[in-house]
């Protein structure tokens, strides 16, 4: 029987609902539970794979092609369950869906409404697809109190009633405020949050209080009396160093055994945190540090980046070094003797981007790294820029460029217009939609036998990794860059798209067409990550 955990959010937003899940389901997971963990967004967006990352930070991308909210990259990194399609709904595809089966008729000349055919949706969203897992965890995006959240915290209340007593627990994140001129904490904000969860009918059995000071346990009455809530479903969130602190951290304040008294399970299973012992044991004690340039383009927003910087923190931990990174907007080099800057760093890495502005700053980038032997690391974008340089002053291309820019005589970046699935050919053109119509999702890999990264994947023969791109490096262009020093050492298994590039002569120079930071996990650093920060580490010895 699967039981579900609904988490909201009150007072203000970015409290920590998506860690505050992760951690949760890691905490269930480490009593032996199965978990699951979802995230319903109110926005309008069919998802949020059009937005801009300033807009809404990284889009998360799973094996099955979804592109989704950055919380379910949280949710893996936490738990090492591979989220899916049905992970993540938005208003958007709700209507879409509901949209569509009224045109079909499907709802015999009925008038459609928000109750219940909107709310039914989300309902039947939320039940699918839960296999054989004991928890479902599902985040609902927002703070309460949007217009916009209202069909979502409705139906979450329905399924209280549909489903069996004990089946549905409502857990309500809120902020307790400390006024520094009053030299207090105030409780009245998450009063009034939990008021207004009250009034849509939701009564949380868990409460958990964001707050930067410990709460006197005067206050902690005061909410317990006031919300409705019993003294020890009331939870505490401090702050902590790092987000791998949170499951201990939460463990330390009771928060799973609380939602399990709330589901009236009182046996609880031992817990095992060994797991998150050992991270923060290695996070905590640094045998040293390296430096890393990430050039990118959204750097003024590090949401739009967050899996990258998780997993350069887990090649950190693989590697027992702190890994400090400096984050530089590409355009800055745009300027040649700007590019000096990158001299004191022990690897530069070019993330996935997209558009020209600051392109000519990666190349930049990339060709500063090659010329002075410091590891790079070209993530998707930063895979095409490599080669566009190599392509440049490696093979005397001067005119090689991508054709995303703009035409171009030597393309050696086109539009990929036709590709191979597991479900049969795939085909694009320049004016096709935008939404959905990247190559998305996982995509297996050939690794050239005893080559750099073959060498860094075990030894293995073929991979997987998760992509999200228009483009690819052409194909046509192979032999000439082959002969100039840049091996396609992973192709994919028909050998049309070059999905890794090396340079077999410089110390560790790897471009890579999908985008390995989405399954890098902190317990299992990606090896491509764990093998670029070693390389840092070993040329911070150098300078
Ligand atoms: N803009 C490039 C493309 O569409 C790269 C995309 C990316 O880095 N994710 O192919």
């Amino acid at each position: 029987m699967t039981r579900f955990i609904f988490i909201t959010g009150g007072v203000v937003s970015s409290l920590g609902k998506g860690l505050l899940s992760a951690a949760l389901g890691a905490l269930l997971q480490a009593r032996g539970y199965k978990v699951r963990l979802r995230k319903l967004d109110p926005y309008l967006n069919v998802d949020p794979g059009t937005m801009s990352p300033y807009q809404h930070g990284e889009v998360y991308v799973t094996d099955d092609g979804a592109e989704t909210d950055l919380d379910l990259g949280h949710y893996e990194r936490f738990t090492g369950v591979p989220s899916r399609q049905s992970d993540n709904v938005t208003t958007g595809r709700i209507y879409q869906e509901v949209l569509a089966k009224e045109r079909r008729g499907d709802y015999l000349g009925g008038t459609v409404q928000v109750i219940p055919h909107v709310t039914d949706a989300i309902k039947e969203f939320t039940l699918a697809k839960t296999g054989d897992v004991d928890f479902i965890l599902a985040e609902i995006g927002g703070t309460v109190g949007d217009i916009e959240s209202l069909p979502f915290l409705e139906a979450i209340r329905q399924l209280g009633q549909d489903l069996d007593p004990g089946r549905c627990v409502y857990i309500h994140l809120t902020l307790v405020p400390y006024l520094a001129a009053a030299g207090e904490l105030k409780t009245k904000p998450t009063q009034h949050s939990v008021k207004e969860l009250r009034g849509i009918g939701i009564q949380p059995d868990v409460l958990v209080c964001r707050t930067e000071h410990r709460l006197p346990e005067n206050d902690t009455k005061k909410i317990a009396l006031f919300c409705n809530v019993r003294e020890n479903q009331v939870i505490q969130a401090l702050d902590v160093e790092s987000i791998y602190q949170v499951p201990l951290a939460y463990h330390e304040e009771g928060l799973d055994t609380a939602v399990l008294r709330a589901f009236g399970i009182e046996h609880e299973a031992e817990i095992d945190l060994g797991r998150w012992e050992t991270i923060v044991e290695r996070l905590q004690n640094p045998e040293g540090e390296v430096n890393i340039a990430v050039v990118g383009k959204y750097t003024g927003l590090l949401d739009a980046y967050k899996s990258l910087k998780e997993a350069l923190v887990h090649g950190g931990i693989a590697n027992r070094v702190k890994v400090n990174i400096e984050w530089i907007e590409s355009a800055i080099f745009e300027s040649e003797d700007r590019v000096e800057i990158l001299e004191h760093v022990d690897g530069i890495l070019v993330p996935g981007g997209f558009g020209s502005r600051g392109s000519e700053g990666k190349i930049a980038a990339a060709g500063f790294a090659r010329e002075r032997n410091i590891p790079y690391f070209g993530i998707c974008f930063g895979m095409q820029m490599a080669v566009i340089e190599a392509a440049r002053n490696l093979a005397g291309l001067e005119d090689a460029n991508s054709s995303e820019f703009g035409p171009v005589d030597n393309p050696i970046v086109g539009l990929l217009t036709e590709w191979q699935t597991a479900k049969g050919t795939e085909t694009r053109s320049e004016d096709d939609d935008k939404g959905g119509t990247m190559r998305l999702g996982a995509y297996p890999a050939k690794l050239l036998a005893n080559s750099q990264i073959a060498n860094i994947y075990g030894g293995a023969k073929e991979i997987s990794e998760r992509h999200r791109h228009r483009y690819e490096v052409n194909v046509a262009y192979r032999k000439e860059l082959e002969k100039a020093g840049v091996l396609f050492s992973g192709m994919s298994p028909d050998g049309s798209l070059p999905e890794i590039i090396e340079i077999p002569e410089h110390p560790w120079f790897i471009g890579v067409q999908f985008h390995p930071e989405l399954k890098s996990k902190p317990f299992d650093p990606h090896p491509l990550f764990a093998s670029f920060i070693e390389a840092a580490v070993k040329q911070s010895r150098l300078v």
